[in-house]
């Protein structure tokens, strides 16, 4: 078995490396700037020198190296096509073959949100589960699946983005994605704010966050901690929907394990017994044998995952 891999995870403004073993130690770990401009044509360059730079660094030859995996912001097919990153400026074309043609090495290419659920199935909190699912809940919600221990990308490599299930099919308001009503409206990190904003405006609830500046999930959260009731109120009504839609996704791919990750995941056991409440509530009986835990590997969820695409 070759020895070593890279893991690149790209970011609309940074991009992580990691250099592993392929057993799944993580060496070295790293970032660089992403270069967005001209419609992110140095990235794949930047790579492939930060590639071969480590190589040369580490005194390991390229056949000592089973290839390198890529994750990265967008739709990516079974084949390694992106169909199009709009933080990176990318349109269509083969990843996978692009960046092997540039390194001599094998690559494999995925969504980063289903990387990351890879990843978090291998080393993270999912590890002994072959069938997770992998909820971030941050700027917006993303999700990615894992089942019999493989990714799912789907046939447009869209599959897992949950964040836009209709759960309101009454919302005013536009998500980011063009629709209306989507999950991400209500449970990510800008949704929970715009639905606390908004009933504090509409019902007279006495709490201290009305006086807060810039109001955030986590002051949010803190202020549920604390006994705050409108605070509560907001924390049940976010476990209630985003409860509902994991037991809607239960349904359909009965995980063994439910990751929760993403920035807003900081709030810890106060989101996790929510959203336990709601999903025991709202699931089909014979799905309910999935637990929910808090995500374990971090930011660095990704580039384990794709150290976890090689070895498939
Ligand atoms: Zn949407």
């Amino acid at each position: 078995m070759k020895q070593y891999g890279f893991g690149v995870d790209v970011g609309g403004t940074t991009i992580k490396m990691g250099l592993f073993e392929m057993s799944g130690q993580l060496l070295e770990k790293w970032e660089i700037p992403t270069r967005t401009e001209e419609h992110g044509k140095y990235i794949l360059d930047d790579i492939a020198k930060q590639v071969e730079n480590k190589l040369s660094e580490k005194n390991i030859s390229k056949e000592e190296v089973a290839g390198i995996g890529v994750g990265v912001p967008g739709p990516v097919k079974e084949d390694g096509t992106v169909i199009k990153c709009v933080n990176l400026g990318w349109g269509i074309f083969n990843v996978t073959e692009a960046l092997s043609e540039k390194t001599g090495l094998p690559v494999k290419a995925g969504n980063d949100a289903n990387v990351a659920a890879l990843g978090e199935m291998w080393q993270g909190s999912g590890k002994g589960s072959q069938d997770v699912l992998l909820v971030t809940i941050g700027t917006g919600v993303g999700g990615g699946i894992v089942i019999g221990g493989k990714m799912v990308a789907g046939s447009n490599g869209a599959a897992g983005e949950i964040g836009h299930i209709l759960v309101d099919s009454k919302e005013k308001e536009y998500c980011t994605c063009g629709k209306r009503g989507c999950l991400e409206q209500f449970a990510s990190a800008t949704g929970i704010v715009r639905m606390a904003k908004k009933a504090l405006a509409e019902q007279e609830w006495k709490t201290p966050l009305r006086e807060v500046e810039n109001l955030t999930a986590k002051d949010i959260f803190e202020a549920a901690k604390q006994g705050d009731a409108f605070g509560e109120n907001q924390v049940e009504q976010l476990g209630e929907i985003l409860g509902t839609a994991i037991a809607n996704i239960a349904c359909v791919i009965n995980p063994e394990v439910i990751v929760i990750g993403g920035g807003v995941s900081k709030a810890g056991s106060i989101l996790i017994r929510v959203l336990n409440k709601y999903f025991m509530e709202k699931s089909y009986h014979a799905s309910q044998n999935a637990r929910i835990v808090l995500a374990k590997l971090g930011n660095d969820a990704g580039i384990y995952g794709c150290i976890r695409m090689l070895i498939e």
